[in-house]
């Protein structure tokens, strides 16, 4: 197995200080996968104070959890003694963690059979748990009782389903009527971290797995108007008029477009406030919003109409609008290369679409005798209009007269 250097730096490292270390979890996944990791974490059974007498840059990450993170090259490694994790308190996080000498201990604790491997090029692949096997016959299967796993600590439930969906591995039968049965305890689940995996859920290559969520009575859980959004899994069973399910993988894995189109049968006011309660960022929520109140409008292939919603989002966000009514239906193929080229002129010759390039600002109404107040604003907005009809009309000599 490959590895990279700084990690077998820093293993090399604490294997000559006499400590055992490894690489663990999700990257040995990965790896094996032939998927490049997105960080490197590293087990040992070094206390914290240990690893970071043996190296010069770290930063203390959760030293009570036992995680020092180490810095080679400016990129950091988390290093976490062996643990075993004491009771679990409210469904989420153990009361306490005690530090281990022994591996096995602390690969009993994680919560997949996939991502309870270690691997060091002196020992080679550590699976204790039928890893392997399950990594070859594609399968999420939880380390040990899967029902007390998930009564442990609820987030495990969303993290099943989200790497079945990430790695189209299904979920053995087990885990999943634990899923099911434990599915309540997601309230003790705070809500950016649901979010995260959801997140991770609708950007992977199966993003139609959020029928899991709804099949397994999550749904529920996740926030107050989430349920309204629909099952993805039961759509356009009935009727072909409907919409085509384009949860795909080829579409656009942009945060904002995957969840508009997973919400896109809500009001642009209740993905606000979906997304809001989710406490995903503002910049996600306006683009999702816009996305949802634009995708199924009528938008004729007029350039004024063209104008008006180009004048609505930034240049960006109207390129994905085209591909998202393309991808839902809403608009032919032939459709979609009409509004492109239309807007594609638009911009070529610099029309007007905005307020920032209105030849007249607020000031100089105010200038031109206009009291300051609300009309300012009302003026503007009836001249852009103007503009957006007439592009040639953006001067100030014609605006002020207008
Ligand atoms: P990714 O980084 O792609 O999200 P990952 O498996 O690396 O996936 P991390 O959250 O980075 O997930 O966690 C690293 C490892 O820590 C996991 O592979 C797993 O062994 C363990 N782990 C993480 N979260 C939990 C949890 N809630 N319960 C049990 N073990 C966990
Ligand atoms: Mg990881």
């Amino acid at each position: 197995m490959e590895i990279p250097q700084a990690v077998e730096r820093i293993i090399d490292t604490l294997e000559t200080a006499g400590f055992e270390a490894y690489a663990v979890g999700g990257c040995v996944r990965d790896t094996l996968l032939g998927r490049t990791p997105e960080d490197w974490d590293i087990t040992t059974s070094a206390r914290p104070e240990q690893v970071k007498a043996l190296f010069r840059r770290t930063i203390d990450t959760g030293i009570q959890h036992g995680t020092v993170t180490v810095l080679e090259n400016r990129q950091g490694y988390e290093v976490t003694t062996y643990r075993i994790d004491g009771e679990y308190e409210d469904g989420r996080h153990p009361k306490s963690v005690e530090f281990t000498a022994n591996l096995t201990e602390d690969l009993k604790r994680r919560d997949f059979t996939i991502n309870a491997m270690a691997y060091s090029h002196k020992t080679g692949i550590v699976d204790e748990f039928g890893g392997m096997e399950d990594l070859k016959r594609g399968i999420i299967r939880c380390v040990g009782r899967a029902e007390d796993r998930f009564t442990e600590d609820a987030l495990r439930i969303l993290r099943a389903i989200r790497f079945s969906a990430q790695l189209g591995f299904d979920i053995e039968e087990e885990t999943m009527a634990a899923v099911r049965q434990i599915a309540p305890n997601l309230v003790h689940v705070s809500k950016e971290r649901i979010q995260v995996e959801l997140t991770k859920l609708l950007k992977s290559p199966h993003p139609q797995r959020m029928s899991l969520v709804f099949e397994t009575g999550i749904a529920a859980y996740v926030s107050d108007h989430f349920a309204e959004a629909g099952d993805p899994g039961m759509e356009g069973s009935g009727g072909s008029s409907r919409p085509r399910n384009f949860l795909t993988p080829e579409f656009s894995p942009e945060k904002a477009v995957r969840w508009a189109a997973f919400l896109r049968r809500l009001d642009g006011g209740k993905t606000e406030q979906i997304l809001k309660e989710l406490k995903l960022d503002n910049d996600t929520i306006s683009r999702a919003k816009l996305l949802v109140s634009w995708w199924n409008r009528p938008l004729p292939p007029d350039k004024y109409e063209v104008r008006k919603a180009m004048s609505a989002m930034d240049a960006q966000m109207f390129d994905s609008l085209l591909e998202f009514r393309c991808a839902s239906g809403t608009d032919t193929p032939e459709e979609t290369e009409t509004l492109k080229a239309l807007a594609e002129e638009i911009r070529r010759d610099g029309d007007c679409i905005s307020l920032k390039t209105l030849a007249v600002t607020g000031r100089d109404l105010i200038a031109a005798g206009e009291k300051p107040g609300p009309q300012i604003g009302e003026r503007l907005a009836r001249m852009l209009d103007e503009v957006l009809k007439n592009p040639e009309h953006n001067t100030k000599e014609y605006l002020l007269r207008f």
